[in-house]
């Protein structure tokens, strides 16, 4: 027997018109790159949205088209994310970290129609645009005083395309299961890789990461998402916001200590997400201002490990609570988030820190397994450790027009191979051991890459730091440390020594340490593992 409920499709256009409906003066702000701090309600975005939704149907754009992003976290971004997903269009965003020839790669793979550009990434179109083979015109996120002088053809201002427009739109009716966004994955070997979510996958993934245990923002929270809007759809923040009418404040292209602190400030931000190294420069711009964040009550850090330090620099300098988390771009992205269950309240606080360092716990929707090499499932007793399966509803079954990517990424049965090796335990905490290409094999033993450089950058003379494997005669791979110190010279390879070897397993000192001025990074801000393994292939161990 079926049930008798209506079968409301989930759309994404209903996140905005609720929200400006019933939060129509709750600000959305917004750092523009022209300069000037942007502030509006939903109920303004809601019409601007639909005044774009109608100049995107008059460029002839059709359900199904992708149409690209290059662009920084900011209101205009926000009405391309509601108006292109909701004519039935793709919102295809791109990461501009990316290496020239991959946003080439993934504009042509992706066929993209328009691409609309923020003034700072018009240089780089420009470098690239005779590349492309799908592209029609360029639409710039700016008003006719800023528009650029550039070479890009076709290039339309985005304010003088849609000022004649309606402030209301016909919204089609669509399967929730249309394609709504699409993010490449900038995987660290071969071509990126496309994730192509839906409607459907989009709204479940914002009202599950809306929990109370998870990002859990109300009306009366304003959020900060430091994490971008190129990279998973900034975790889905623009999505979740709306939802309970949280207000947002966007940082646009301002990603330094400085202007991050000016909008926590001003704004009174309550709640925030980033990756660890956004937080890194904040917290050493408040360590030398001696500023506080009085307003801020949390913060969500993922995409890397976030080490203990931080955690309880946040906690016991700041008051601020970092609930820590992990995802992945195939899984839109979250997965676990790190908020400790009511019954560990009696834990000593050294337990506690413990389990917040932890990745997170397993939301609601996602399952998880740790398999071994076999694919046999492993305990969860927080101990034994494997491969982390994953499957659910905002998880991708398979990457777009891309089988390479496919075969290798799915399990036959229908699960997502992270490619991350973890353990779990039964109160659903996960914990990641490394990468499985940046695990250590020494002697027939694992060593953690990760637990290395947490360790290394709790020292108050680390500023970032990188533990890679090196070919060895005798034990096959030993840890070499690569430390970016806070004061060059300061530091000895004695001293960093001394300091890890109390804290880890005699196997897993490293056999020696290099001092660096900075680390690579990724498109998406991880250490650029397989770069640093190039560079280092040939260092000589003082233990060979
Ligand atoms: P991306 O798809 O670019 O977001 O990268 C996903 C990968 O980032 C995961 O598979 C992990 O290897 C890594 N990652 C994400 N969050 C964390 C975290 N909290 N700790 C360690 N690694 C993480």
């Amino acid at each position: 027997m079926r049930g008798l409920m209506m079968d409301t499709p989930l759309m994404i256009t209903s996140l905005i018109r609720h929200a400006a409906q019933y939060h129509g003066d709750t600000e959305i702000v917004s750092r523009t790159v022209e300069g000037p701090i942007h502030r509006y309600g939903y109920r303004d975005a809601f019409a601007r949205i639909s005044k774009l939704a109608n100049a995107l149907t008059g460029l002839g754009i059709e359900q199904d088209d992708r149409i690209a992003t290059l662009a920084w976290n900011g209101y205009r971004h926000f009405e391309l994310y509601y108006a292109i997903s909701g004519i039935g269009a793709v919102c295809h965003t791109i990461n501009p970290r990316l290496a020239r020839d991959q946003i080439v790669y993934i504009v042509n793979h992706a066929r993209d129609q328009y691409i609309f550009v923020d003034l700072t990434f018009v240089p780089l179109l420009e470098t690239v645009a005779a590349q492309f083979t799908s592209v029609k015109g360029f639409v710039v996120l700016t008003d006719r005083e800023h528009m650029p002088d550039t070479r890009l053809a076709n290039a339309i201002c985005y304010e003088e395309l849609i000022a004649g427009e309606p402030t209301v739109f016909d919204w089609p009716d669509l399967d929730e299961t249309q394609a709504a966004s699409l993010c490449y994955t900038s995987g660290t070997t071969g071509n990126p890789k496309g994730v192509l979510y839906s409607h459907r996958s989009t709204i479940l993934h914002a009202l599950a990461t809306n929990g109370a245990d998870v990002f859990g923002f109300t009306s009366r929270d304003s959020v900060l998402p430091v994490v971008p809007m190129f990279h998973v759809n900034a975790w889905g923040i623009p999505y979740t916001c709306p939802i309970s009418g949280a207000k947002i404040v966007f940082p646009g292209p301002g990603y330094d200590g400085k202007s991050l602190y000016e909008l926590f400030d001003t704004e009174k931000v309550t709640a925030a997400a980033g990756v660890p190294t956004i937080w890194m420069s904040l917290l050493e711009y408040l360590r030398e201002t001696g500023k506080k964040l009085p307003y801020l009550e949390r913060t969500v850090i993922g995409g890397a490990a976030v080490p203990r330090s931080m955690i309880e620099e946040f906690q016991n300098d700041y008051n601020v609570r970092v609930s820590h988390a992990w995802g992945m771009t195939e899984m839109s992205p979250v997965g676990t988030t790190g908020k400790l269950k009511g019954s560990m309240e009696n834990l000593s606080e050294q337990e506690k820190y413990d389990y917040r360092v932890k990745q997170g716990r397993v939301i609601y929707g996602v399952e998880m397994e740790v398999v071994n090499d076999e694919g046999s499932r492993r305990p969860r007793d927080g101990k034994a450790f494997g491969e982390l399966l994953v499957r659910g509803p905002w998880v991708a079954s398979s990457y777009y027009n891309d089988e390479r990517g496919t075969a290798a990424s799915f399990t036959e049965d229908g699960w997502l191979r992270t490619g991350d090796v973890s353990t779990l335990d039964a109160d659903g905490f996960m914990q990641i051991v490394d990468r499985s290409k940046d695990l250590i094999k020494s002697g027939g033993e694992w060593i953690s890459s990760i637990d290395l450089e947490n360790i290394a950058v709790s020292h108050p003379d680390v500023l970032e730091a990188a533990v890679i494997g090196i070919a060895h005669p005798k034990w096959g791979e030993r840890p070499l440390l690569i430390v970016v110190p806070r004061e060059a010279g300061k530091l000895s390879k004695d001293a960093m020594l001394a300091y890890l070897a109390p804290s880890v397993a005699k196997i897993s000192v490293p056999d020696d340490v290099v001092f660096v001025d900075e680390l690579p990074h990724t498109a998406t801000g991880k250490v650029y593992k397989m770069g640093l393994r190039e560079k280092y292939c040939g260092h000589i161990l003082p233990t060979e």
